[in-house]
Parts: C-alpha cells; sequence; structure tokens
C-alpha cells in the first residue's frame, strides 16, 4: 500500500468514526415527550417499544464497528495496518476501501 492510500484509509476511518460518534450523541428520539396530538394507544405503544428495541440494537452494531474501526486507526499509527491476521500478507487496497476495518484478507475471510 502507498502512503497516499493508507491516508485515504484514514480520512475515511476517522471520518467514519466521527459519523458513528454523532449518531451515538444523538438524543434517542423515544425518550422524547409525547406530542399531545399523537394518540397513546395500545399499538403505538408497542410501535414504539420496537423502535426502541431497534434503536437499541443499532446502537449496539455502531459501538461495534466503532471498536473495529479504533482498532484499526491504531494499527494505521503504528505501521500494522493492512495485513492479514491469518496468512500475514498484504489485504488489498480495494478491500480496505470498501471495509477499513478489515483484518484478513479475501481468501482467508471466505
Ligand atoms: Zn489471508
Amino acid at each position: 500500500m502507498t502512503p497516499a492510500q493508507l491516508a485515504k484509509i484514514r480520512t475515511i476511518v476517522e471520518e467514519r468514526i466521527k459519523e458513528i460518534e454523532t449518531f451515538l450523541a444523538q438524543k434517542d428520539p423515544e425518550s422524547q415527550p409525547v406530542s399531545p396530538d399523537v394518540a397513546i394507544g395500545r399499538l403505538s405503544r408497542l410501535d414504539s417499544m420496537q423502535a426502541q428495541q431497534m434503536l437499541l440494537a443499532q446502537q449496539r452494531r455502531q459501538r461495534e464497528e466503532l471498536e473495529h474501526l479504533q482498532s484499526a486507526l491504531d494499527r494505521i499509527n503504528n505501521g500494522s495496518y493492512g495485513n492479514c491476521a491469518y496468512c500475514l500478507s498484504p489485504i488489498a487496497y480495494e478491500r480496505l476501501e470498501a471495509m477499513p476495518d478489515a483484518v484478513v484478507c479475501i481468501s482467508c475471510a471466505r
């Protein structure tokens, strides 16, 4: 990987981290007071519980991705980024660009 490619990946990772941090910092919309003209029937309460569950699941996924991205950033900083964790060969740049937190090459991922 060329230094320019590595710099590009670092930018992708840093931007994605910012995106996730913004998402996680957002106030939970379900905890906002319900406006008086919204009926709170049994069904809408169920709907809102489901929406809450989905939001929690999404937050969990984003936190996991955030951890992966932060460890990718650590590897970029300490120079160990871009090598497959199994076969130790360099991971294709195209793969890293699409999935910057990838730790194995495409053949080991299969
Ligand atoms: Zn591999």
